[in-house]
């Protein structure tokens, strides 16, 4: 097998030299000959046919004509000038019209020749035209070896130029399988192949360009989209055996007594099935010697803090100091009062580090920490300082994780001798397919019930002209003794339009709700931690009744008498975020509303959005929407996931195959951990490939 000559720089390949290596380098990423060869053709033409030019009738798919030149007018002059060439057959005429490289092609269109024609119309003044289409001589077609499926290729206008088309492109393509036959290895064991019936690496491979016919095309995709999951998920999961075999995680081996005496008597509600599942299988993480990497993925509301704060008891338990971090003050702050609640009458000394902690208070806490008289610290990034050090920490609980990059959670491991369990809780929900490709190292545990007695939230669609009924009902709802939130959007490139949007809204509703019968507060990003923290706090209290605010009350904020969420311009949400907003209410006993408000002009996707959200409140089903809409790549963590490489497969159409994918990968690594066996020399082998390609592979730790 010759390693080598796949690895051979593009630029020595028959047909392709340095002027087009370097271009296939920059525009399509294309280096090698293997490069060249997962170069897929996005889709195929049946070239064995050709359409009547006069039943031409829609713009945007690739078809092939042929005809006889008629007409070759060179139109304006100089950059604007274009050259239109006419061609016709029995059925009818048009265009092709090409706007550069005029001059290199002109002169091959005389009067009367005939032309096989490949290109994609697209209407103009009633009439089709193909720019830039892809020709040849009727001589030339027949002279070219028949492919029943035509491969076509991305190829970008500059490609195009310099002799680097789909056709030619298809060219080379010929050229460099004819060569790489029999040197492309197999990268599955014989025990996979066959258990799938799978087609063989180099068949495959060879297929996909130049398939015989459309069962052997799909043939050759499903075995090369299974390569590419398979992996992906072999990756992870060696990724996470290493990592619970190299670090030696502190033993938690007691439920001891502060557990027991919080369960006993300081809980004030049963907790729910799911609560209960989640610690157990925490717990017996905490106990199996190896340092736990857990993602508590559970919907708004769900409970996640109890979790944290009893899985926190464990460790004290046994010794240990915990930290929660979360990414905000306000969160930060509502933790620290909420768990010093729930532990009140208990011997443990629990504390609040943020970035407004004054000196002199952390000139207190700093040493207590250090010395471990103090159980459990609660703060937000600030936590991560250097200063902070804690005398034995062995559990670290992360709060809303997308909000702390990598980085910072590994600098918390940096903070113990052994490095601490890692406890991440999420209630952004992941879509399960996601979650089994972006968090594929994290072992998961989701909390999939919802405390009882809870009335799921009602959720009403209106537009700008239903302003006055929403207004009418925000009054009831505060007469009834309610309090509401109204949220603004928040415009990216313009963080002073956002203010401005956000202040309009707040004057305007401050004229509707008029004083002093009606009380309002406001909190945005760019106010200091103590003005936010007074806002939140008189909202809270109940001081005032509307919340006017950008979504920095995305996450987390827990007031359960706030049962009307209003969200303004709600089209211009993304999905995810719509949700956790709507999250902030349906925390009480009361029944719970959430009003979006938009224009009248909905994209498609505004508008499923919408509807989505109208029709339910399940986070799994709101996040699956969401992927389909977005597509992985603007979801977090995607790009250390590999799934953004993915040429073929699609983790939302391709479910199936990525869970099989997945099954596989966890049946190859129990049996083999290390790949030892003969026969998963190959696997070992492509996967050692794979990470030289991409040595800044990025894990999530
Ligand atoms: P989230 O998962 O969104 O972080 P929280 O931990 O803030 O949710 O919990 C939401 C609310 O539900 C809190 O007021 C909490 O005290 C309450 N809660 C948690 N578990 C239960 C339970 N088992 N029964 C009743 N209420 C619960
Ligand atoms: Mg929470």
């Amino acid at each position: 097998m010759s390693v080598d000559l796949l690895h051979t720089p593009i630029e020595y390949l028959k047909g392709v030299g340095p002027k087009r290596g370097e271009l296939l380098r920059k525009d399509a990423a294309v280096s090698t000959y293997y490069d060249m060869l997962t170069y897929y053709p996005f889709r195929h033409v049946d070239r064995s046919r050709f359409l009547p030019i006069g039943e031409i009738n829609s713009e945007n798919v690739y078809l092939q004509i042929h005809g006889k030149v008629t007409e070759v007018q060179l139109i304006g002059q100089g950059r604007s000038s274009r050259l239109v060439v006419t061609i016709r057959d029995a059925s009818g005429s048009i265009d092709l019209i090409w706007f550069q490289g005029i001059s290199w092609v002109k002169d091959k269109f005389t009067m009367g020749s005939e032309w096989v024609v490949f290109g994609k119309p697209s209407l103009f003044n009633g009439r089709y035209n193909i720019s830039h289409p892809e020709t040849e001589t009727v001589a030339e077609f027949i002279a070219q070896p028949a492919d029943p499926l035509h491969p076509i290729y991305n190829s970008s206008e500059k490609m195009k130029l310099n002799g680097l088309s789909t056709r030619s492109l298809s060219k080379i393509m010929r050229t460099l399988i004819s060569q790489l036959k029999g040197v492309i290895p197999e990268t599955l064991s014989n025990d996979i192949i066959s258990e799938f019936k799978f087609m063989g690496r180099e068949e495959a491979l060879m297929n996909i360009h130049f398939p015989t016919d459309t069962e052997t095309l799909e043939k050759a995709r499903a075995r090369l989209k299974f390569d590419e999951l398979f992996f992906i998920q072999v990756r992870l999961l060696r990724y996470k055996i290493n990592r619970s075999q190299k670090i030696r995680g502190n033993v938690f081996s007691r439920v001891g007594e502060l557990f027991n005496t919080f369960y006993k008597e300081n809980l004030p509600f049963e907790l729910t099935n799911a609560q209960k599942r989640v610690i157990r299988e925490i717990r017996a993480d905490l106990g199996a010697g190896k340092q736990m990497n857990r993602l508590l993925q559970g919907d708004v509301g769900s409970g996640k803090t109890l979790v944290a704060l009893m899985c926190m008891l464990i460790a004290l338990d046994n010794g240990y100091q915990a930290c929660l971090m979360a990414p905000t003050e306000i969160l930060a702050n509502q933790h620290y009062a909420t768990i010093s609640r729930f532990l009140q009458g208990m011997n443990i000394t629990v504390d609040l580090l943020t970035g407004s902690t004054k000196k002199a208070r952390r000139k207190e806490i700093h040493p207590m920490l250090q010395s471990g008289d103090l159980h459990i610290i609660i703060g937000t990034h600030a936590l991560i300082e250097d200063a902070v050090k804690f005398n034995k920490l062995g559990l670290v609980v992360v709060d809303e994780q997308h909000r702390f990059g990598v980085a910072q959670r590994a600098k918390m491991w940096s903070k113990s001798e052994v490095p601490p369990h890692v406890l991440v809780m999420t209630a952004t929900p992941i879509p399960r397919t996601l979650a089994m490709t972006v968090y594929g190292d994290l072992d998961l545990s989701v909390i999939d019930e919802l405390p009882p007695g809870r009335k799921a939230i009602k959720t009403y669609h209106f537009y700008e002209a239903g302003h006055e009924k929403v207004y009418n009902f925000m009054r009831q709802q505060i007469d009834a003794g309610r309090q509401i939130y109204v949220v603004y959007p928040l415009i990216e490139e313009s963080e002073m339009l956002d203010l401005k949007n956000l202040q309009d809204g707040f004057d305007h509703l401050k004229q509707v709700f008029p004083a002093p019968k009606y009380t309002l507060s406001m909190v945005h990003g760019r106010m200091k931690a103590d003005e936010k923290d007074a806002e939140m706090n008189r909202f809270k209290n109940g001081e005032t009744q509307i919340m006017v605010a950008t979504t920095v009350i995305e996450v987390g904020v827990d007031v359960p008498n706030a049962s009307v969420m209003v969200i303004e311009n709600a089209e211009r949400f993304g999905l995810s975020q719509l949700h956790q907003l709507r999250g902030r209410v349906g925390r009480g006993a009361d029944q719970s509303h959430c009003l979006l408000m938009t224009g009248f002009n909905l994209s498609a996707d505004g508008r499923t959005r919408i509807e989505t959200m109208v029709r339910t409140t399940d986070g799994f089903e709101i996040s699956d929407v969401d992927l389909k809409l977005r597509g992985p790549g603007d979801l977090e963590g995607t790009r250390q996931s590999g799934i953004l490489d993915l040429k073929l497969a699609d983790i939302v159409r391709d479910e199936q195959m990525l869970r099989a994918a997945r099954n596989v990968a966890q049946k190859l690594l129990d049996d083999d951990p290390h790949l030892a066996k003969a026969e998963n020399q190959r696997i070992l082998r492509y996967m050692n490939y794979l990470s030289t390609k991409k040595s800044e592979w990025a894990m999530i730790s």
